[in-house]
């Protein structure tokens, strides 16, 4: 890449950042001069956690990584895009299954604006099984995250275990 200030945007809802997302944000800075994680609401979503809370794990879990930066924004990706003038897009492909929703978005994104191309990255094979909600649902029953995501993500997962268990306590 000739442009030292070219950026490739990796945009999603992170909720909460694991180390399957890592491993993408890993691989696209080796690729690209600059990646930008851009963290979002996803309305098809229920998220866990807020999105400056969100920013600020994914923050702290690239922060060895010196060509990354974590931003937040609103509204629609393609929008987005036209205003940092970063046309390069950058998912992860787990399985198949992710493949038709994936498939289905960068064609809509490319509809909105021809410029956008969306690179596909893999995981390690590690990380193919591995998925947010999957985490939370591990966390939620009592069971150890930390192979799956990174020390932050566990020690706030733990955090919002205990204030959930509270509320139900209190309610109750
Ligand atoms: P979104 O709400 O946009 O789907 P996610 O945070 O769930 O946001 O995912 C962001 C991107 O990261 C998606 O392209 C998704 O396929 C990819 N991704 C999620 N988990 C992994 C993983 N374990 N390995 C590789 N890519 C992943």
């Amino acid at each position: 890449m000739k442009n030292k200030n070219f950026a490739a945007v990796y945009p999603g809802s992170f909720d909460p950042p694991t180390n399957g997302h890592l491993d993408i944000i890993r691989r696209a800075s080796h690729l690209f001069p600059n990646v930008i994680v851009a963290i979002t609401e996803n309305s098809a979503k229920n998220h866990m956690f807020p999105l400056a809370e969100r920013v600020k794990l994914m923050k702290e879990s690239v922060k060895r990584i010196p060509n990354v930066k974590v931003v937040s924004f609103e509204g629609l990706l393609a929008d987005y895009l036209a205003k940092t003038g970063s046309f390069v897009l950058i998912r992860g492909l787990r399985a198949i299954s992710d493949f038709e929703y994936e498939f289905q978005m960068a064609l809509m994104n490319r509809q909105l604006n021809k410029k956008i191309e969306t690179v596909f990255l893999m995981p390690d094979q590690a990380y193919t099984f591995l998925s947010s909600s999957m985490v939370k649902e591990i966390a939620a029953l009592g069971g150890n995250t930390k192979n799956f995501v990174p020390l932050c993500v566990e020690k706030k997962l733990k955090k919002q275990l205990t204030i959930n268990k509270l509320q139900i306590t209190i309610k109750r």
